[in-house]
């Protein structure tokens, strides 16, 4: 077969059995000129042209719907020949334009070939059904095997990354992202399993092994069934991101494993779109049994609960009860105890009960009359009832030297009380994931080879209307596309210093940077810093941040926009530009909470629930005010949510900074959740927006296509078979001469040390020309 270099790697196209029926296809091409016309319903349509027109600024081309359009010239695109049908690596096609790299995504799709790679991306497609391509077997044949020899697969990518880190004592990460539905979750497990199953080959029986990674394994189910959620998009849409890492020892086993959580997505708690669902867990324990749910005081009727009777019940195909079965199963092998696993469930039985607190209004000033209801929550959460009512309905307020007590209305109440459930919610899974770790993050010191880290985390949101929760996931969008840009540029960087040649390649991070800078920086005040500021002001609203964003940027050449008619601004990210609307933001921001409520649940009689409010435990019930006191915790406390995430990012980025990455792009090929049918426009929309086509984009600016010197000398020497001359040369000097006599403008190539590198359809161009001859 053919071959072509792209990046270093060597891939075979696909070779035919019939060869005349290649050359068959491939003179019917020819004939034709075959192009990719932009089309407004299906983004794009195949067809030939017919005519030239206006000195081809336009052409008359027939679709291959039967009909003839006139269309100008940038609305066209070329078609690859069909020897690159379903390429395993788009940046190997000749034409690398959009219709092309989607075409051959497609093709592939329909043959359940559902990877692909674009460069350095492995590109997932949901294939909405299961296919036979991970079974232990499947493992076998990925071990150890170089990119080319195997299919691309999610398990090549884990097999390059344990390789590479058993090699080059490096860690790795593997960073996963894509919309909701792609398949993100689905792709982290099999990278477990395949990373369980390699490392745990030939240890023999080792009893202790074995069980670290059964845990690692069974952390899934105990994540899904708190931080999962069905939504219209996916019934098992995980609300959260997390980047669970994978520890080994010198022998390359798994010695531990340690997870980190982002941005749970808290509201949910208490509300939820009609056709959506709580958390899981809510709905599996209405199938705890009698006694469990005795002790939590719930009824096995989700009917009776605010909190979940308003919004979907079921999921089609799941059994809420065989899965509440799996997660006591998964508590029971983490080692969680009983009355650790009950401590978790209590949290979300108060929750429930305190969706079921009926606040009314008295004139101005909020009651609750329902004393049972308060009873209940207090009794789950091990605080006085009187107490806890009087915190909610009359605060305890610091006004100047003196505390007083502060009347509040039916609508503050309920929303303190709608902040206490979400609160609640967070601080349980946060305390969740730390009990995990406590039971896989093991003391591998001394004998410490590296960790594989797996990022499971949600891309770039656009939505209708796009908030705070958005800005925070398209800034860590924007640095993981930034992060990506930066190493592909050193990669690029790294093989033409090796094959010593010119180069004059950008950092294409850069480009990323001023975007950033909008919104992390602190002077100018970016816009989490000025959200910050004006969250402490003592009169600051929403519409004073905005006022204040918008004299800082909209004036200065930025990616900063103004809007006309919406309380918000306009961000130009790498993927699109986004309209945020600020309404909410500076409580979306403090989260706040009643902290005469949470000083309560601080001193609760539940040991559990106590260590959930710890930071709002005061020192001194005189002098400082509490939030001062929440401050001066620092570490593990929880500030503003903004302050938070763009900590946690900066850490992770630390991390990823040290790791040899690996990138997988996950792709919904519909929104039906429909096997076997693909949307070309939301596709392409997708491989705007997680960078595939920024990173062609980029691909196409260096000398993408490279060729050992041997082989560009062995087919493309008849085109200009006079140059090289008799006797013997060396295949360096050959290719010189061969390229000089073809005339090549000098730009649009460079000679290595062993290769030949080229530009962006340079070689299209010469097979052009070898087929013709
Ligand atoms: P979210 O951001 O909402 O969490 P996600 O990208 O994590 O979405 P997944 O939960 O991994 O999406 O996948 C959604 C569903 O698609 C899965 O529940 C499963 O039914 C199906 N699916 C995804 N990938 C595969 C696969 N490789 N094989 C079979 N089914 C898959
Ligand atoms: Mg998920």
């Amino acid at each position: 077969g053919s071959y072509v270099h792209s990046h270093g790697t060597t891939v075979f196209l696909k070779s035919h059995s019939d060869q005349s029926e290649d050359a068959v296809a491939h003179a019917a091409f020819n004939e034709k000129r075959w192009v990719w016309v932009e089309d407004a319903d299906e983004a794009y349509v195949a067809g030939h042209i017919l005519r030239e027109l206006e000195n081809g600024q336009s052409f008359e081309v027939a679709l291959s719907s039967g009909s003839v359009r006139t269309v100008s010239a940038s609305e066209i695109h070329k078609m690859n020949p069909p020897k690159f049908d379903q390429v395993e690596d788009v940046a190997e096609l000749s034409f690398l334009n959009e219709p092309s790299v989607v075409h051959n995504l497609k093709m592939r799709y329909l043959a359940n070939n559902i990877y692909t790679y674009s460069g350095l991306f492995l590109v997932a497609i949901n294939p909405y059904k299961r296919l036979p391509i991970y079974t232990e077997d499947v493992v076998k044949m990925y071990k150890g095997k170089k990119r080319g020899e195997v299919q691309p697969h999610i398990f090549a990518t884990a097999d390059l990354a344990y390789y590479d880190m058993l090699q080059d004592r490096e860690n790795q990460s593997i960073l996963i992202t894509g919309e909701s539905g792609a398949g993100k979750t689905e792709n982290t497990k099999i990278v477990i399993q395949y990373l369980a199953s390699v490392a745990g080959e030939g240890r023999g029986a080792n009893k202790s092994a074995d069980r670290l990674e059964q845990q690692i394994l069974q952390a899934n189910p105990i994540l899904e069934a708190f931080g999962n959620a069905q939504t219209i998009r996916n019934n098992n849409s995980s609300r959260f991101g997390k980047f669970i890492r994978i520890e080994f020892n010198m022998q390359g086993q798994i010695a531990g494993a340690n997870i980190e959580w982002y941005l749970l997505e808290k509201s949910r708690v208490h509300q939820q779109s009609p056709k959506e669902r709580n958390y899981h867990i809510f709905y599996q324990l209405m199938h705890a049994d009698s006694a469990t749910r005795a002790k939590l005081l719930l009824e096995n009727d989700a009917s009776q609960y605010n909190y979940i009777k308003r919004s979907n019940r079921y999921i089609e195909g799941v059994d809420d009860a065989q899965e509440f079965n799996n997660l006591k199963n998964a508590m029971d092998i983490m080692g969680f105890e009983e009355n650790e696993q009950f401590d978790f469930l209590r949290v979300v039985a108060a929750i429930l009960h305190i969706g079921n607190i009926s606040v009314v209004a008295d004139r101005d000033r909020a009651d609750i009359r329902d004393f049972a209801v308060i009873e209940r929550v207090c009794h789950l959460l091990g605080v006085p009832a009187q107490e806890f009512r009087k915190c909610l309905l009359t605060p305890k307020i610091k006004a100047g030297r003196d505390w007083v007590n502060l009347a509040r209305t039916q609508a503050q109440v309920i929303s303190s009380l709608e902040a206490l459930a979400k609160a609640l919610y967070e601080r349980s899974f946060s305390s969740l994931v730390g009990r995990i770790n406590k039971a896989i993050d093991r003391n591998v010191s001394g004998d410490k080879l590296g960790f594989i880290g797996v990022l499971d985390i949600a891309g770039f949101e656009i939505f209708e209307v796009n908030s705070f929760e958005q800005l925070c996931i398209n800034y860590t969008n924007e640095m993981l596309q930034q992060f990506f840009n930066h190493t592909m540029f050193e990669i690029e960087q790294e093989e033409y210093r090796k094959e010593n040649i010119d180069w004059s390649y950008i950092d294409f991070g850069l480009d990323l940077q001023p975007t950033i800078d909008l919104i992390d920086k602190i002077n100018p005040v970016g816009v989490l810093a000025c959200l910050e500021e004006e969250c402490v002001a003592p009169r600051g609203t929403d519409q004073r941040f905005l006022e204040k964003l918008n004299r800082t940027w909209g004036d200065v050449d930025s990616k900063y926009q103004r809007t006309r008619f919406q309380d918000g601004f306009i961000i130009q990210h790498y993927a699109a530009d986004v309209q945020y609307c600020t309404k909410g933001w500076l409580d979306k921001n403090k989260d706040p909470l009643n902290e005469d409520v949470t000083r309560l649940l601080a001193q609760s009689s539940e040991s559990y629930v106590a260590t959930l409010f710890e930071d709002y435990l005061q020192e001194d019930d005189q002098g400082s005010l509490p939030s001062l006191a929440k401050l001066r915790k620092g570490g593990g406390s929880f500030r503003t949510v903004g302050q938070r995430h763009k900590q946690q990012l900066m850490t992770l980025m630390k991390t990823l900074r040290m790791t040899h990455p690996h990138f997988v792009r996950c792709i919904v090929p519909n929104v039906h959740k429909r096997a076997g049918d693909m949307d070309i426009p939301l596709v392409c929309d997708q491989l705007r927006c997680n960078g595939v086509l920024e990173g062609i984009r980029i691909c196409r600016k260096g000398f993408p296509n490279r060729l050992p010197f041997a082989a560009f000398k062995q087919r493309y020497e008849m085109l200009c078979p006079e140059a090289i001359g008799e006797g013997f040369v060396d295949s360096r000097t050959a290719c010189k001469a061969l390229l000089k006599g073809m005339e090549l403008d000098p730009e649009k190539y460079r000679i290595g040390t062993t290769k030949v590198f080229f530009k962006a359809t340079v070689l299209a161009e010469m097979e052009e020309i070898r087929d013709r001859k």
